[in-house]
């Protein structure tokens, strides 16, 4: 106590004074709620004479009354001396090997204790260096290091709780236990610091406030705006990852929010600004956001390609009339547009090109939607990628962009028995517009000007 205000009257950094060991009857967190296989897992790592605790998003996701999504373990026992403890175990990874342990479909993390050390001294190990460039971090995290190191080197500090399911203790080295009760997200350390030497921390910021409901303490969120530009420098892959860890993650809609706030989106989601500043765009990005969210939190999946073809729908339409304009008709104008937007956002949001397919099919479904005669609805039902199609659509109709009245039919049509099927049809409308349709089935055909029920996808 004497010692501490003596070391800060003078001005003397204080080292972390070892963990905060906090009891169960603290923090509330039970032994009986960690999974079997994590338990086993430290329970056997223990038993060979090495510490070992539950650490990361469980044991925050435990202290603030969530689910946890999976258990992650931290030791002091080596990679090779993890592996051999385990009979169903893998080593993975390269830069730093982590060790799998199976049982049944389940599989825990294990981590040894690692220290940060700050990617100066080059040239010495450039395999360790090349990696490092490749997901952009200008730290090597690859030295072993003590349970103290390891926490040092987490992002925050609701992050950085050891939990011990023999003590049922937490170590708590940065005040995360504090912290979670406030609702706060503080990173570890110097802000600047650690966002210089990782910038996609920041974008790990705005999704755990999201994630969390958390607000991000003032020191922590004061450089994010100057710093933002930082992210340029990471390679395209890993910000995708992040960017989909954000869409997905069941808190879409306050993620988005929270990115844009901070002036993250503009090399993440760069489209945000065009879609959340016009009125008429915005419904949709929230209808789809919303409606992702509640999937996932229902576990429905959400797949990346239809939150892609939500984020760029606007862009896309526009660049469609854009070709229409300059004269192509409009399936082509269509299929034009779909490859230079897909291009030109992946410039900046580098989504990977095995989506394009998803997307584009998503897309060019929409306009033949808009039959309702003749056979076409029964062939679009049957098309694979209806039932897409058909969630885009209602989203559409939610913001706005479709008719209700269009979505409505679609819904009764489909779940309809064939009679009444029949009775939905349209009859087929003839429109002057277009002397020169492809007539099918019946005269009059039922061909709008944007048939694309040839296409199939
Ligand atoms: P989620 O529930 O979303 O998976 P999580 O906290 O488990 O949350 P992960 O991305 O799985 O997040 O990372 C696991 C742990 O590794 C984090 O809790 C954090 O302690 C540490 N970590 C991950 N990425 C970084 C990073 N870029 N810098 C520092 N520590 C990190
Ligand atoms: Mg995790």
């Amino acid at each position: 106590m004497i010692t501490r205000l003596i070391r800060k009257v003078l001005g003397i950094q204080d080292k972390p004074a070892g963990p905060r060991i906090l009891p169960a009857d603290e923090h509330g967190i039970r032994r009986q709620q960690i999974s079997s296989c994590a338990l086993k897992t430290t329970r056997t790592l223990r038993q060979s004479g090495h510490a070992a605790f539950v650490v990361g998003g469980a044991v925050r996701d435990l202290l603030l009354g969530r689910e946890p999504k999976d258990f992650d373990v931290a030791t002091d026992a080596t990679p090779e001396e993890i592996r051999r403890l385990f009979r169903r175990s893998r080593i993975i990874g390269r830069r730093f090997q982590i060790v799998h342990v199976y049982c049944g479909d389940e599989t825990i993390e294990v981590t040894t204790f690692r220290a940060s050390q700050p990617d100066q001294d080059e040239g010495q190990d450039n395999d360790s260096d090349r990696v490092a460039a490749e997901d952009g971090m200008l730290l090597r995290d690859n030295v072993f290091g003590g349970q103290e190191d390891d926490a040092a080197r987490r992002d925050f500090t609701v992050n950085a709780l050891y939990y011990d399911p023999e003590t049922e203790e937490i170590w708590d080295n940065h005040g995360g236990v504090a912290d979670a009760r406030e609702r706060v997200l503080r990173i570890i350390g110097d802000p600047v610091t650690r966002y210089r030497e990782d910038p996609v921390r920041m974008l790990r910021a705005a999704r755990f406030a999201a994630k969390l409901d958390f607000r991000i303490a003032p020191e922590t969120r004061a450089p994010i705006a100057q710093l933002a530009p930082m992210l340029e420098r990471i390679p395209a892959a890993r910000l995708f990852d992040e960017m989909m860890k954000l869409l997905l993650s069941g808190h879409a809609e306050r993620g988005v929010h929270q990115l844009r706030a901070e002036g993250l989106h503009h090399g993440t989601l760069p489209m945000l600004d065009a879609i959340l500043d016009d009125p008429v765009r915005r419904p949709f990005l929230h209808a789809a956001l919303h409606d992702t969210d509640e999937r996932i939190r229902h576990d429905q999946n959400a797949s990346p390609a239809f939150m892609l073809a939500c984020l760029m729908w606007f862009d896309m339409r526009a660049e469609t009339q854009r070709q229409e304009d300059a004269g192509l008709p409009p399936m082509a104008a269509l299929f034009q547009a779909m490859d230079d937007v897909l291009e030109r956002q992946r410039a900046s949001l580098a989504f990977p090109r095995r989506f394009d397919g998803m997307i584009k099919e998503i897309w060019a479904l929409q306009p033949r939607f808009e039959q309702r005669s003749g056979s076409r609805p029964y062939r679009l039902l049957s098309h694979p990628r209806y039932r897409a199609g058909y969630d885009f659509l209602l989203l559409r109709a939610r913001g706005g962009d479709a008719p209700e009245e269009l979505a409505d039919w679609w819904t009764r049509f489909q779940d309809a028995d064939e009679e009444a099927r029949a009775s939905l049809l349209q009859p087929s409308q003839v429109s002057g517009k277009r002397p020169r349709r492809r007539r099918r089935g019946k005269p009059g055909g039922g061909g709008q000007p944007d048939d694309h029920a040839g296409t199939g996808g």
